[in-house]
């Protein structure tokens, strides 16, 4: 593939503006600054450098971001910044989506992608992907209450009971659960249900993927969609 169409799909701009940051030296290919932006490389597995930031070449783009308070997952956010804000440049031109949502006081792992498929298969309720979440509870939670977390609870808006797919409790205001629904404000509703109240809640996991623990609040990694 030519650099310029490689750096195009991998959202560096126009093909015009492509071809430029190529002839004025801003790309390199091993190490070698790569000027002629009609040189054919095979893209898989390719790494180059854009004004010195190292990019891996992605036929997809899936990343794992480690959302802090303060951001919306919404792309035309009403109250706070965007998560997308969060990410570089050209993944953004790719159009990214966050697969699936969190409040914005919700922290933890939030996957993004540009691949449709990938969304409607980890957020479509029937494929019942798991995702784990570490609530802080205002009261101490009670046996009956962790129990009832498992037999289901109904919420106003649906007769359905909802029910989590595990529920424990790591000290008595600690509550971790595993849901695979994606129900507004599900779990806060849910634990609301019992009679308590979520003060503080983080994703953990979102399928097999845990939150890599390299991640700070804010910042991103590339992931394979197998990991998940
Ligand atoms: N459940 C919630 O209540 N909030 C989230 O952000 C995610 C799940």
């Amino acid at each position: 593939m030519q650099l310029q169409q490689i750096l195009f799909s991998q959202g560096f701009g126009t093909r015009h503006e492509c071809a430029g940051l190529a002839v004025q030296g801003r790309v390199r290919v091993g190490g070698q600054a790569a000027l002629d932006p009609f040189a054919e490389y095979e893209p898989d597995g390719l790494q180059f450098e854009v004004d010195g930031v190292p990019w891996p070449y992605q036929g997809q783009a899936l990343v794992a971001l480690h959302k802090p308070v303060g951001y919306e997952c919404s792309t035309k956010p009403k109250h706070h910044p965007s998560v997308l804000s969060l990410l570089p440049g050209p993944l953004r031109v790719r159009g990214v989506q966050p697969v699936g949502r969190l409040d914005e006081d919700t922290t933890g792992l939030l996957l993004l992608t540009d691949d449709g498929s990938l969304i409607h298969r980890w957020t479509h309720p029937k494929k019942k992907v798991a995702k784990v979440y570490e609530a802080t509870l205002k009261h101490p939670m009670e046996e009956a209450a962790r129990l009832q977390l498992l037999q289901g609870v109904v919420l106003h808006d649906d007769p359905q009971p909802l029910q989590a797919e595990a529920a424990e409790l790591i000290d008595s205001t600690h509550l971790r659960i595993t849901l695979t629904g994606g129900r507004y404000h599900q779990v806060k509703r849910m634990v609301a249900a019992v009679g308590n109240r979520v003060e503080g809640l983080h994703r953990s996991q979102f399928g097999r993927l845990a939150l890599p623990a390299h991640l700070q609040p804010g910042e991103w990694c590339w992931i394979n969609a197998t990991s998940v």
